[in-house]
């Protein structure tokens, strides 16, 4: 988290080399990269493959063999059997300091092959080196946050509770036993890592679903599992589509609990499929951040922080901010500001030294962006800077130019999430319109307040309707706050990253005990 500084720029590259270890890893001898199944690896029965691209050169990265019905079933048969193991001795049952010296091995050995993950974040997921590298590090802070919550944590037997002379009752915490992680493209490291840590540490077994644009860092996390000795079945990987894959764990009862984390349209979707057969959720889905910039600040030093957050991973990132109501007194130098700042973004390949806005990850989301810039416009959006298809010299690949917006309070030109360096700037009246036009959306995951008086700051970040409020800062984390949303953005179940998301990941019984009746 950094506060307001006057010389803050854009996430930048540095050059990045994929090492030899990632590319002999993508080519796997030239056959397909398979799931990861019951400690084993697995093409499939439905003969099917798919091609994960470098989306800034549109290079084939590798071949990956995609996981239907058949292998979901397996997997759940698998990850069952391990969580209950022969004799008694399953998952479930490991002692939490075993179970946590696993996890940090793991750790350990993801921090070995560091450069490895930061090629699949850099080149499957088309990031740049500066923001991969810090996502990296979540890795293990997860990682040592989950694992304090699981040795302080209240598991199997609550407090009795006396209810009369003869009958007693208490609560019983346990692990789901089956859980399926369901991960979008845009963090596929850190959002592994945010499934993964509590989800394992609670003791259940898990079934890792990436998405289909970047397979990569979950398949290689498959092999550091199996390298860190986690017992067969109790770490599973199934690359494929969502219609198919994703689909088919949505409607396995043998799944209990399901994170996911993606659009609103297919989080409702897999909660209506999992409502059918009592599968519980937790879901991340999406934003469209608001910041609200008072008079009392510096319009440059501030539009440079939020331009920096704006474009956070080109705009790719669910909380960020998207919708900017500025004090009307400084609209006009915020408004030149901003502009400057996407102007000068370098726009180039992501491996490449200084780019700061590279291509945005598919070819459907090149398409939507740019749909989505001329309906801003069109909708009444004035342009500052009109956005368009961006060229790379001797790269294919999926580029567009940074879209501004001035834009009046009741023109509603920006209503849902662009995932790109887009932003709709709004001068306001007064804190009040601000504040009230900030929450005049469906979403409500990530605001935020820019002031040079904390305490207003606060009071006025409290008013906002999303699951993180900031006051000079975005796109925050920490563990122990929890990260999650209100509105679409997210729901049931508590956000990540706090005491509250291990205890999501298990379930609690009452038990009643009567004497025996004499
Ligand atoms: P985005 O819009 O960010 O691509 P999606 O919601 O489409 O997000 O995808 C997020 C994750 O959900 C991906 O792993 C994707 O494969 C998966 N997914 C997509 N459709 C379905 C579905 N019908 N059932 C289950 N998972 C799905």
């Amino acid at each position: 988290m950094s506060t307001v500084d006057a010389e803050v720029r854009a996430f930048t590259a540095r050059k990045f080399e994929a090492p030899a270890k990632f590319i002999e890893f993508c080519q796997l001898g030239g056959a397909p990269l398979r799931g990861y199944i019951g400690g084993k690896y697995v093409a499939g029965t439905m003969n099917t493959t798919f091609q994960t691209i470098d989306p800034g050169s549109l290079e084939v990265l590798a071949t990956v063999c995609e996981m239907g019905a058949a292998e979901v079933d397996a997997a759940v048969t698998e990850a069952y059997r391990a969580y209950h193991g022969s004799q008694g001795k399953g998952w479930k049952t490991w002692p939490v300091e075993d179970r946590c010296r696993l996890v940090m091995r793991f750790v350990e050995l993801c921090e070995r092959d560091r450069d490895v993950l930061l090629a699949c974040e850099i080149f499957d997921g088309g990031k740049v080196s500066e923001l991969a590298e810090g996502d990296f590090d979540q890795i293990r802070a997860t990682a040592e946050y989950f694992c304090q919550v699981a040795k302080s944590a209240e598991m199997g037997d609550g407090e009795a509770l006396g209810i009369s002379s003869s009958l007693k009752g208490f609560t019983y915490r346990e692990p789901w036993g089956v859980v399926a992680g369901i991960i979008p493209w845009n963090y596929p490291v850190v959002l592994n890592s945010w499934f993964i840590f509590p989800a394992l540490l609670a003791g259940n077994c898990i079934l890792l679903k990436p998405a289909e644009d970047t397979p990569l860092s979950s398949l290689y996390m498959a092999k550091l599992a199996e390298e860190a000795g986690f017992p067969a079945g109790v770490f599973n990987v199934l690359p494929g589509r969502g219609e198919i894959t994703g689909q088919c764990i949505a409607e396995h009862p043998g799944v209990r609990f399901i994170a996911f984390t993606g659009s609103p349209e297919i989080g409702q979707s897999i909660m209506r499929t999992c409502d059918r057969h009592g599968t519980r959720m937790k879901r991340e889905m999406g934003g469209n951040g608001a910041a609200i910039v008072l008079d009392d600040v510096d319009p440059e030093a501030v539009a440079r922080q939020i331009g920096r957050y704006t474009n956070q991973h080109f705009g790719q990132t669910c909380c960020t901010i998207h919708r900017v109501f500025v004090d009307k007194k400084i609209a006009d130098e915020f408004i030149d500001s901003q502009r400057a700042f996407f102007e000068n973004l370098q726009i180039g390949y992501q491996a490449d030294a200084g780019t700061q806005l590279g291509a945005v990850v598919n070819s459907t989301q090149h398409r939507r962006v740019l749909q989505a810039q001329q309906e801003t416009a069109r909708r009444g959006g004035q342009i500052v800077l009109s956005g368009g298809p961006a060229e790379v010299a001797d790269k294919e690949g999926y580029y567009i130019k940074p879209a501004l917006y001035k834009t009046q309070p009741g023109i509603d030109c920006n209503p849902h999430e662009v995932f790109h360096a887009f932003a709709t700037i709004c001068p306001v009246q007064s804190v009040a319109e601000a504040v009230e036009l900030a929450n005049r959306t469906p979403y409500g995951l990530g605001a935020s307040v820019w002031t040079k008086d904390i305490e207003r700051g606060i009071n006025l970040a409290k008013q906002l309707r999303d699951g993180t409020v900031q006051v000079n800062c975005h796109n925050s984390i920490a563990y122990g706050l929890p990260y999650g949303g209100q509105g679409i953005s997210g729901g049931p179940g508590g956000g990540v990253n706090c005491e509250e998301t291990f205890y999501d990941y298990t379930q609690v019984k009452a038990v009643y005990v009567a004497d025996y009746p004499s």
